[in-house]
């Protein structure tokens, strides 16, 4: 509560981007994981990394 986003330190996907975002496997929503270093997909769990703010939607092989 009270916290807003931090301009500094570490980057975060711009909103426009993220409202953007889906999961190139099954097209569903993406959601930071809890430590927010990634991406996690909402319907198959996927789990995508974020690199230098640029999420990299990369399916897993
Ligand atoms: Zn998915």
């Amino acid at each position: 509560m009270g916290k807003k986003e931090q301009k500094s330190g570490k980057k975060e996907i711009p909103k426009e981007l993220f409202d953007i975002l889906a999961c190139p496997l099954c097209k569903a929503d993406l959601e930071y994981t809890k430590d927010r270093k990634g991406l996690s997909c909402s319907g198959c769990g996927a789990k995508y990394p974020i690199n230098d703010g640029i999420p990299v939607l990369m399916p897993p092989k």
